[in-house]
């Protein structure tokens, strides 16, 4: 194993194994990166699933739009889709194209097309160009996931500015009424939808009052979703990510001196590593959830959730 992927693992997630030590409790070293920030500059290296991501054909031919595929989660989704036999288009910012085309590399190494839409979703036009773009390039859009969020700490009410709230929203929630409803325009029936919510939506740290907010409003919107769109055969679900190490950590999404311990109070003691989010959104957006919307799947290290 080289240098660059010394912190992931090459066991695959289909290999029977202990979940406490799948991966090592991370320590990581206070850092900081300007926002958006990039995987490539993380340490500890995420596992993004590149050396550990195993598909057994279960999206085969299937088209899909992943927001913040860039990085992070959404990158180990992106991965995991191709893997299964998926084309997929990818949204990030512009300021992310390193570790997009990083994703597009792998996504291509596996035979399908991928597609890299730069952009930014608190702009509402944007929101129905990424969707066009990916349903005209990809030929069709089957899957949408709506993974793109914005994570800033504020230690109290008083030194969170409007400003932050307003970018917040207009990144966590409003954009995704906006690609969602430019998807509907495309989606098929089987088609399905698959938003991030996050444990924060139930528990919410006294210093992420807007962003965690934003994700409860998420699991609101998901449901109702799933209730509109299910007499058109068009599925809706949320999976709601525990402490999972990617680059919205260090770029202020948790306060710098609280990043060596991130993750280690969960019931497991470790922070999650993306890769452990995709299968839940690989069955989500697979047929085998034929009688599952409205659903949230917790992938969380075992904090309690409603
Ligand atoms: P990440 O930084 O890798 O991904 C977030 C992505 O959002 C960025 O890569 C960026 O491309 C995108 N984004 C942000 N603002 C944008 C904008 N204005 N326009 C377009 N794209 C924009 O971090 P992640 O942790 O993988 O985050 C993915 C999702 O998971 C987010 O919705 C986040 O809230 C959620 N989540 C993360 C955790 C965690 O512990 N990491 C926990 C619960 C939920
Ligand atoms: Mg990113």
């Amino acid at each position: 194993m080289g240098d660059a992927d010394a912190d992931t693992t090459r066991t695959d997630q289909l290999h029977f194994q202990n979940p406490v030590t799948r991966y090592p409790a991370i320590e990581p070293p206070e850092q900081h990166q300007a926002e958006p920030g990039l995987d490539s500059e993380l340490q500890p290296k995420a596992d993004i699933g590149e050396f550990s991501y195993r598909g057994t054909g279960r999206l085969e031919g299937r088209k899909a739009l992943v927001t913040g595929g860039d990085s992070g989660i959404g990158a180990a989704v992106a991965i995991a889709f191709a893997r299964e036999g998926a084309d997929v288009a990818l949204s990030y910012l512009p300021a992310e194209e390193q570790d997009a085309q990083n994703v597009a590399r792998l996504i291509r190494e596996c035979g399908r097309t991928a597609v890299t839409l730069p952009g930014d979703l608190t702009d509402a036009a944007f929101c129905r160009q990424v969707v066009d773009d990916a349903a005209g390039q990809l030929g069709g859009l089957d899957i949408l996931v709506n993974n793109a969020g914005k994570q800033i700490v504020a230690t109290s009410l008083e030194e969170l500015p409007d400003e932050q709230v307003e970018q917040t929203y207009q990144t966590n929630i409003l954009a995704m009424f906006r690609t969602t409803r430019a998807a509907l325009a495309h989606l098929p029936a089987g088609g399905t939808i698959i938003n991030t919510t996050s444990v924060e939506a139930y528990m919410p740290a006294p210093t992420l009052v807007d962003y965690a907010s934003t994700k409860a409003a998420i699991n609101n919107f998901t449901k109702g979703l799933a209730n509109q769109l299910a007499d058109k055969g068009i599925r809706a679900n949320a999976v709601a990510p525990g402490p999972i190490w990617t680059p919205l950590q260090p770029t202020d999404g948790q306060p710098k001196e609280k990043l060596p311990e991130f993750g280690r109070s969960t019931p497991l003691g470790r922070a999650g590593q993306p890769t452990e989010l995709a299968p839940a959104y690989v069955f989500l957006a697979s047929p085998e959830s034929s009688y599952v919307t409205g659903a949230t799947i917790h992938v969380n290290g075992g904090m309690p959730s409603p």
